[in-house]
């Protein structure tokens, strides 16, 4: 069976297996921001361009986003998709999460970025409003899959070829300041990005000192989370370019934006495009964190040169995040899982892709996610990075400006605040 069909095309659902029960979340009171975004005037429609007019579901409303379809697929499965070998001794590097930064010189104003594997981002946001001698931290966790496969069902699917660098119990024991997370972000509903066992291994702390994060994620998903009994006022469920204020217990508070992706979502046969897949941004005090999500950038047919590429259309909606809510002090931005380009392109960035958009978003640092765990498309598993370096190059990024990690580890970032 191929990877993505297992991944998207799956009729079985975990959801009907578990009942509903409640679960008390740390209670977070969440307001109209005191800076809102104002949607650039192409979403202000009614219905906005993203949304379907019917009323059911959403689509891509750029030209850079035609979807190839389920021929388009098929083509692409049968003429372009060559799996390079997966050779054991030469996989990504992997190193249990010890949730220190590799440097002893911390500044109270850093961001700490752990990285979990594919979408998994653990950041923290320095709090100087604690008052508090001890670093304090707003705590976010992103998109995190700590289960064997991405599937419906763990014995069938993409199963991960790096092992985890963290369970939920390290992470509820770790005495490391603001390693459990204050707010769990959902970008969309596929399974590499939404796992119910880890989600249900978070809402259910396994230290009482531990209350579930509150959820943050997009139009039509948090029915998912009703369904496992989280209780409405302990999500909050945003479309693009919508802005919450998030105040948490104590004095933490950090203002969250819902941001275009150039993705699609769907869980089983007939739910896709049913709910809303995003990126979010993050300011908290002063500092700026962009988590991209799930995207593509622009749409390459098959056979095209890199001239004929770059005449594309691209997603206008990176430099509208930049121009509306940069410069980010730090991103994560996917570059894995792009082959056949002729199909992906639409729905994944490839490096040559990140690294503009790194530009087009105004990022000062960005991290390459989106790769590293999970076999989802037949490029080899340890070329993302390889192909990002020649990237950063070819357009002038300085040499650390736009890095990968190691699954595991994690960095101090300077902020400029
Ligand atoms: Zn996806
Ligand atoms: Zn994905």
């Amino acid at each position: 069976m191929n990877n993505l069909l297992a991944r998207h095309h799956s009729p079985l659902t975990h959801l009907a297996k578990f009942a509903r029960r409640t679960m008390s979340t740390r209670s977070v009171q969440v307001t109209q921001p005191a800076r809102p975004v104002q949607a650039p005037a192409f979403y202000q429609t009614k219905p906005p361009p993203h949304h379907n007019p019917n009323g059911a579901g959403f689509r891509l409303p750029w030209p850079s986003a035609t979807l190839n379809g389920l021929l388009g697929f098929l083509k692409a499965r049968m003429f372009d998709w060559e799996d390079a070998p997966l050779d054991p001794n030469n996989l990504p590097d992997v190193s249990q999460c010890d949730w220190k930064p590799q440097s002893s010189a911390v500044g109270a104003d850093d961001i700490l970025f752990t990285w979990i594997g594919h979408a998994g981002c653990h950041v923290r946001m320095p709090l100087k409003s604690s008052g508090s001698d001890s670093p304090a931290y707003l705590s976010i966790l992103t998109d995190p899959v700590l289960s064997k496969r991405c599937s419906p069902s763990q014995y069938i699917g993409p199963a991960r070829y790096t092992d985890t660098p963290t369970s939920i119990t390290a992470m509820a024991e770790s005495e490391e300041a603001g390693v459990w997370p204050d707010l769990l972000v959902f970008s969309h509903n596929h399974y590499d990005h939404l796992d119910y066992d880890t989600v249900k291994a978070i809402l259910n702390p396994p230290s009482p000192s531990k209350s579930p994060p509150h959820i943050l994620c997009t139009l039509g998903v948090a029915a998912f989370f009703h369904s496992m009994g989280v209780k409405k006022e302990n999500i909050t469920e945003l479309d693009w370019w919508d802005s919450r204020q998030l105040n948490f217990p104590g004095s933490a508070s950090v203002q969250v934006t819902c941001v275009p992706a150039q993705h699609f979502s769907g869980r089983g046969l007939l739910d896709r495009n049913k709910t809303l897949w995003a990126g979010f941004t993050f300011e908290c005090e002063g500092k700026k964190f962009y988590f991209a999500g799930d995207t593509g950038y622009r749409n390459v047919s098959r056979g095209m040169t890199r001239e004929q590429e770059d005449a594309q259309p691209c997603c206008p909606a990176f430099k509208e995040i930049g121009d509306l809510l940069g410069p980010f002090d730090l991103s994560a931005i996917p570059i894995g899982a792009y082959l056949p380009r002729s199909f992906m392109s639409t729905i994944h960035m490839a490096p040559r892709d990140s690294v503009r958009a790194h530009k087009e978003v105004k990022s000062k640092k960005s991290i390459g996610i989106h790769w590293g765990s999970f076999r989802l498309t037949p490029e080899d598993v340890n070329e993302p990075p390889k192909h990002l370096k020649e990237e950063a190059e070819r357009i002038g990024l300085a040499e650390d400006e736009f890095i990968v990690m190691k699954i595991g580890e994690t960095r101090a970032f300077p902020t400029s605040v």
